[in-house]
């Protein structure tokens, strides 16, 4: 499908990711703690982040160039 997005993470990534949406909805839910990261969590979330705002055409900073497609920002 040419509208799909296709992101590859590493287990590290994919653990953090999976953390901080399940802590997220717990929070929404139920008032739940949210763990803050530490900065090895932080850096990989934040390549995650940049990663899929370039897969969807986003700008990571001002001067951004790795966008593919248009930017939506
Ligand atoms: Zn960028």
């Amino acid at each position: 499908m040419p509208d799909d997005l296709v992101l590859r993470l590493d287990r590290p990534t994919a653990e953090n990711l999976y953390v901080v949406l399940y802590e997220h909805g717990e929070h929404l839910a139920a008032g739940a703690p949210i763990t803050p990261l530490g900065p090895s969590e932080s850096a990989r979330l934040g390549r995650l982040i940049a990663d899929l705002g370039h897969a969807l055409g986003r700008r990571c900073s001002p001067s951004c160039d790795h966008a593919r497609g248009e930017d939506i920002d």
